[in-house]
């Protein structure tokens, strides 16, 4: 039990730190900063990087990937929790797992698609082990969404498209919000869209760095 709530890894005052960060650079949703503290952060990435998982910064996770950093995850989750709690959430870029662990302590059901296989057997491990049932994973390319449980409430990409895919706004309820960065590598507005009857609007949140989002399936097994 001790390694699974984080004590032992890290102390209550190291976690706490990055709470009072989270709060020093504007995240308020109370929801969202108590789920960060009690998630044990260190559990999504190799033990080699675990005595930085309380920094608040994206780390590697192999495969020229990262765990998102903390601020990111808290500020996404935050923007789709303001209005109203959604029941039906889907990530696009499980990664490590840790936003998707988030988000299953939030709303209904997680759906999550991963398109690199090893990344997402690790996620699907440590989700289980946290006995997160609420999760559904799938390998796939995130370009096309996940049809078969559309539409959803909300929709979280966690990697970078250059255009907002038009699949994912059509698996969007009416009413719902996606939140999505939108721009070249490294460099991307983080906007907010909703979905209205007769189109979308957008509101544009701040400059975000995330890793890109890569058309197709990946296949091999390199590192
Ligand atoms: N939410 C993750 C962030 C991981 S980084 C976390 O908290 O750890 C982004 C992830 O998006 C990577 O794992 C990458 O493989 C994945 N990704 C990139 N393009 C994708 C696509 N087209 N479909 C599904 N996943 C994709």
């Amino acid at each position: 039990m001790n390694s699974l709530n984080g004590i032992g890894m890290t102390s209550q005052r190291t976690r706490d730190r990055l709470i009072s960060r989270l709060e020093e650079e504007g995240i308020r949703d109370s929801r969202v900063l108590d789920v960060i503290r009690n998630t044990p952060r260190h559990l999504f990435m190799d033990e080699a990087m675990a005595s930085r998982a309380y920094e608040d910064t994206a780390l590697p996770i192999g495969h020229g990937q990262t765990i998102s950093q903390p601020y990111i995850v808290a500020r996404m989750t935050e923007a789709i929790l303001q209005s109203a709690i959604p029941s039906k959430v889907l990530e696009i870029g499980t990664g490590s797992g840790y936003q998707t662990a988030i988000l299953s302590q939030l709303v209904d059901q997680v759906y999550s698609v991963e398109r690199i296989e090893h990344l997402l057997n690790q996620s699907r491990q440590r989700l289980m082990k946290l006995n997160m049932r609420n999760v559904h994973l799938k390998l796939a390319d995130g370009y096309a969404g996940w049809r078969q449980h559309a539409p959803y409430d909300a929709i979280i990409v966690t990697a970078a498209p250059s255009t907002i895919p038009n699949d994912l706004i059509q698996q969007l309820a009416y009413g719902g919000q996606m939140v999505v960065p939108v721009g070249e590598t490294h460099h991307q507005k983080l906007l907010l869209i909703t979905r209205e009857e007769d189109g979308v609007s957008e509101q544009e949140l701040e400059l975000v760095s995330f890793v890109p989002m890569i058309k197709g399936q990946h296949s091999g097994r390199t590192i």
